[in-house]
Order: C-alpha cells, then sequence, then structure tokens
C-alpha cells in the first residue's frame, strides 16, 4: 500500500532541510533558437563536449545520489533531446523537474516535474524563439499531471498572457510565470548602435527587445491577479513571491555583486555540472545574468522559499502567512514528497563534497 503524503509541517521540515540540489546541463543542443537564450550566452556553452554515453550518466547520477544529492534540476539546452540522461537521473535521483520546450514529449515513467516554457502565443513565439512550437507542445502534455507551462514575460508578449492563460486551462495544464532577465551578452549586445545579427540575436536592438521596464512588471502583476480569480484552477503563482522577484533589488548582493542567498549559487551541496559532466567554478547555475538583474524563476522561487522556511523553522514550525511555499511545492514537487520523504534519512546525513 503507497504511504499517506506527509504533513504539512513534515513537508516543511523536508524542504527545509532534506531537499538537496544541484543543477545538470545534459544537453549542449536544442532544436529552437530563442532570443538572447540563457543556455547559448558566453563561451562556456561552447567549449564543454558533451557526454554521450549513457553508462557514463548513470555512473555519474549514481554518484551524485551516493553525495547526498535528493533533487535534480535538469537544464538545456534541451534535455528532451537527451531522453536516455533525463532517465539516468530519475533512475539514482529520487525527484527532479525538466526544463524543456515542450517540443518532445518526455516518456510517462519519467516522474520528475517537466516545466514547459511557453514565450506567448503563435506570431510572438514564431519571432522570439525560431519557431512557434506552442501547439505542439499543447499536443505533447495536455491533461499531463507531470506537467506546468511556464510563461516567460517579456516586453512584447503581456498581451499574450490572458489568452495563453485560458489555452492552458483548455489543455488541463497549470501555468505560472518566470520574468524574462537579459543576459550581460544580450544587454551588451544590444546597447551598440547597429548590433550584429545571428540566431541569438536575430532583431532586438536598443529600441525593441524583450527588456521589462517598471511599468511591464505592474502591468504584469494585475493581469496575473485577474487572471488567478477568473482562472485559479489554471494559475499557479504567489503575489508574495512576485512582490520580492519585482522588487528593485531582491536578492541580498556581496561586495562582488553576487547574491548571497540564491538557492543555485554553487555552494558546498548545490552544484552546477556542464554536459561534459565537468563541475562548474562559476558563481552559479545562471552565470550569465548580472544578479542584480536575474529574475529567473526557479532560482526566484527556490532562494525565496528557503528563506522563508528558515524563518519558519527558527520559529519553531510556525507558519508563514504567505503562499510562496505552497505554490513552489505544486510547481516543483507535486507527487514526488513520497519518494523524498523515503529517501529523507539519506538527505539528512551530511553531503558530500562534490
Ligand atoms: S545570477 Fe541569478 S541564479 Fe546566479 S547567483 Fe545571481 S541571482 Fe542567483
Amino acid at each position: 500500500m503507497t504511504p499517506p503524503p506527509p504533513s504539512r509541517l513534515r513537508r516543511l521540515q523536508l524542504g527545509a532541510r532534506a531537499i538537496k540540489t544541484s543543477t545538470y546541463e545534459i544537453s549542449a543542443t536544442c532544436n529552437l533558437t530563442c532570443e538572447g537564450c540563457l543556455f547559448f550566452s558566453g563561451e562556456h556553452a561552447y567549449k564543454h563536449t558533451e557526454v554521450s554515453d549513457a553508462e557514463r550518466w548513470r555512473k555519474f547520477f549514481q554518484r551524485e545520489a551516493e553525495r547526498g544529492i535528493t533533487y535534480a534540476f535538469l537544464a538545456g539546452a534541451e534535455p528532451a533531446l537527451a531522453i536516455d540522461r533525463v532517465r539516468a537521473a530519475a533512475e539514482y535521483i529520487p525527484a527532479g523537474m525538466i526544463a524543456t520546450n515542450g517540443t518532445r514529449r518526455i516518456p510517462d515513467d519519467v516522474r520528475y516535474r517537466i516545466h514547459v516554457s511557453l514565450w506567448g502565443g503563435e506570431a510572438t513565439t514564431a519571432l522570439t524563439r525560431g519557431a512557434d512550437v506552442t501547439a505542439k507542445a499543447f499536443r505533447n502534455y495536455a491533461n499531463d499531471p507531470r506537467a506546468v507551462f511556464v510563461f516567460t514575460i517579456n516586453a512584447m508578449n503581456l498581451d499574450e498572457i490572458r489568452p495563453m492563460a485560458y489555452a492552458c486551462a483548455k489543455h488541463g495544464v497549470p501555468m505560472t510565470f518566470n520574468y524574462f532577465a537579459p543576459t550581460e551578452v544580450y544587454e551588451t549586445s544590444i546597447s551598440v548602435d547597429q548590433p550584429s545579427r545571428d540566431d541569438y540575436l536575430r532583431f532586438s536592438d536598443q529600441d525593441r527587445n524583450l527588456i521589462l521596464r517598471d511599468e511591464d512588471y505592474a502591468r504584469a502583476r494585475t493581469i496575473i491577479d485577474g487572471l488567478r480569480d477568473e482562472l485559479p484552477e489554471t494559475i499557479v503563482y504567489s503575489s508574495a513571491y512576485d512582490d520580492w522577484i519585482t522588487s528593485e533589488s531582491p536578492y541580498d548582493l556581496d561586495e562582488t555583486g553576487v547574491a548571497r542567498d540564491c538557492a543555485s549559487r554553487s555552494d558546498s551541496v548545490h552544484q552546477t555540472y556542464f554536459v561534459d559532466q565537468a563541475r562548474s567554478d562559476l558563481k552559479c547555475s545562471h552565470p550569465t545574468f548580472d544578479c542584480r538583474q536575474c529574475r529567473t524563476y526557479a532560482s526566484g522561487m527556490t532562494s525565496h522559499v528557503r528563506n522563508e522556511n528558515r524563518d519558519v523553522m527558527r520559529r519553531r514550525g510556525r507558519q508563514s502567512s504567505s503562499d510562496a511555499f505552497d505554490v513552489w511545492e505544486r510547481l516543483f514537487v507535486g507527487d514526488q514528497w513520497t519518494r523524498l520523504s523515503a529517501h529523507s534519512d539519506t538527505a539528512r546525513r551530511r553531503v558530500l563534497p562534490a
């Protein structure tokens, strides 16, 4: 008989103490060309040669599990193009999420959360990602309990939030939000009078680009709040998180400008590995962002909830009134609590250095 899911307090404790994360870039290829792509920004994306041997990936994730990692962030370029590596991770690490563009369906035996990126409606997606893949993503993941559609809000797609929320409702998938953050390469590239053009920068310039202004954040929030009332079963988003991530400087920055309180920052537990399985010596999973500009939702939500949970634990379990933990667990854990709970002894023990 399947054991019942743990209580909320137990889940808070597991979230605060037993989830040990790392980020794995498992594929160096993608079938889209998103403007200002996070992965294909900076030289590190091109200087690591992909390991394609499935057995080497199995051994790699076995070592990561032995190190004490219980939650895998599987990232790109596009993880769904490397299903044997996804399966290798899921075989050894009990929980995780996969960031995908939705164009290839990840087989049902993989029980991680699947975060499908949306960049707007048909025309905007074709412009900003090189192809309109929204219909295909909905076909692949309609009514899939593993799937969450993540709408990346940028300066050019605010009017498309609402229709895409209704499209998510129609296809039986929840929707959450990410704010576009410019990589340092993107910002530098558009700052000149005549930016050079390639797959990374097809149309952006100083006058027409994806960077959000203060008024865009405010407008996005108004739209999201309206949608939460209209589609409460579909919209999974936290007001407390939004207040924090849209503030002028969400993170506590050290003297070098790097976020001290970011869950994606490299430390003795959280590491990022490149496609050649080399451990990154860079600051975090998103080294091409300036922490002042960084608004990515996976790092942001996990950081916000982790810091909030530490307060909860300090107050001996007195719960926060914020909705951020509940939203985070729906997005990132879902039905994985039982597996995490079963691995909590492993997770509680001291995590070995990478
Ligand atoms: S760039 Fe973003 S993910 Fe990296 S340390 Fe800074 S805030 Fe965290």
